[in-house]
């Protein structure tokens, strides 16, 4: 394939701490780029500048990914794996690291598994070995075993910072450039692809069409808390459902407890800088709740206490848009956020990550000139994946922060102890992956 060999123009190093960044621009000739956005397909030139004074290294790339989060980073791994090199610019002077942790089913191992970095992470982290559901009186409704509804079930509870380092220590030096905020998109008539780097967000979802991922009425706080004697919690997921409120808290190492808690609020609310404050406003939420929870947000370092608006995007047939426009494609939060109710949006980051680096890398390989079509074709796999997820996530979610009393003491009282099967439940986590 003639273009990709084509060269292309990118700043090798990171940009100067004395430079501004709303100067910086990225000028991408019918560039593929994903968005975890990413930016994909061939790059034929990229011209990148600080101002027109300054001097910039070139390196030839096939792939610019913006965003080096889970996707953005799982996707520049898996292509790695297969031989095609990409760019990462990633908006943050590092390693995005907040977010506490993340429960990741066997759909995200196997994907883990697949690019060889899950051995690493399993050393780690505890297997879960089932889940507890309890009402806000301590009263236990259901626990299950994960692997006797599924011997292939593996469940564990992954630091995101610890798993974001790990993704990019397999990667090439220089391939993730920081401090990178990609800002502006455009088309210019003859049809070229324009990045420009400075403030902004969402940006290649809302370049391609897709509407704001909406508000779904509740808020989540979320802290990891600190053991460094060892902590006490058997390797289980306890859940425990209120009215309009709920809370959960999972072991992730022999010295970390990840915990949240879920409440409805009619706006997402401002931005709480304080993160005292947050934590003090989490503990307000459950002050009359058993002890055991409070006392694990009270071990919890404040900094690592976030609270998070829940949104998700529903891809709605015909009306969304694709995917893919060009050779732009989205992956992850930046095409599907969905609400964590299944604990799935990670997951699918991760598997679209191999499924669109397969196609990407087969198309590239293979001399194929489209790999627009590549494109299209990974997101029409994967969106039928997605699109019931996320509405499933959103309708869990909804049956969860019921607050009418009826409503949840039927949930607590009949539903969960005597009709919910954990194993249809998990049926979504089958996901199969063969090696890169
Ligand atoms: C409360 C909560 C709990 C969750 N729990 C789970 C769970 O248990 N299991 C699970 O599987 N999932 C869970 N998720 C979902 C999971 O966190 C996301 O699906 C996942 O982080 C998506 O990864 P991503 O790479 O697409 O996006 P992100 O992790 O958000 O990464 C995007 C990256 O892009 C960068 N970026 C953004 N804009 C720009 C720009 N303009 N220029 C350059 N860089 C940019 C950001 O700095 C960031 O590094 C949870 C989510 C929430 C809110």
């Amino acid at each position: 394939m003639a273009t990709t060999t084509s060269s292309f123009v990118f700043l090798k190093s990171p940009i100067p701490s004395s430079q501004p960044s709303h100067t910086t621009t990225l000028f991408m000739h019918n560039v593929p780029c994903f968005h975890s956005g990413i930016q994909t397909r061939r790059i034929k030139g990229i011209k990148a500048q600080y101002d027109s004074n300054v001097n910039v290294n070139v390196r030839k790339e096939h792939v610019v990914i913006v965003g080096a989060g889970i996707a953005g980073l799982a996707t520049a791994l898996s292509l790695h794996r297969l031989g095609v090199g990409s760019l990462v610019l990633e908006q943050a002077e590092s390693l995005r690291t907040s977010g506490t942790s993340l429960t990741l089913f066997k759909n995200g191992w196997r994907v883990l598994d697949a690019i060889g970095v899950a051995n690493d992470l399993r050393t780690q982290f505890l297997e879960i070995q089932g889940m507890v559901i309890k009402s806000v009186d301590g009263r236990e409704l259901r626990d299950f075993t994960f692997k006797e509804e599924d011997e292939s079930q593996e469940v564990r509870a992954v630091e995101r910072k610890v798993l974001l380092e790990t993704l990019a220590g397999q990667l090439p030096k220089d391939t993730i450039q920081f401090s990178s905020k990609l800002a502006k998109i455009e088309t210019s008539p003859n049809g070229e692809s324009m990045l420009e780097l400075t403030d902004g967000s969402k940006l290649l979802a809302k370049w391609m069409g897709f509407p704001e991922p909406k508000y779904v009425g509740h808020c989540a706080y979320r802290g990891l808390a600190s053991y460094p004697d060892g902590q006490p919690y058997g390797p289980r997921v306890n859940y425990i459902y209120g009215r309009g409120l709920r809370a959960g808290y999972v072991p992730v190492s022999p010295t970390k407890v990840y915990w949240f808690i879920c409440f409805n609020s009619t706006s997402p609310g401002s931005k709480i800088t304080d993160s005292s404050l947050r934590k003090k406003l989490a503990k307000e939420l459950i002050r009359d709740w058993p002890s055991e929870l409070l006392n694990i947000v009270d071990s919890t370092p404040d900094d690592t206490v976030i609270r998070t608006p829940l949104v998700d995007r529903w891809l709605w047939p015909t009306i969304t848009p694709p995917a893919s426009a060009g050779s732009v494609v989205l992956v992850g939060d930046a095409w599907h956020p969905m609400t964590p109710n299944l604990g799935q949006g990670a997951c699918c980051a991760l598997e679209d990550a191999v499924v669109l680096a397969k196609k990407l890398a087969g198309a590239i390989k293979s001399e194929d000139p489209s790999v627009e079509e590549a494109l299209r074709s990974y997101g029409t796999e994967r969106w039928s994946r997605v699109f019931p997820l996320s509405i499933r996530a959103n309708l869990v979610g909804s049956l969860l922060q019921w607050e009418n009393s009826v409503v949840c003491s039927v949930r607590n009282n009949i539903v969960i102890p005597k009709l919910v099967r954990l194993g249809p439940l998990l049926e979504h986590t089958n996901f199969t992956c063969e090696s890169l």
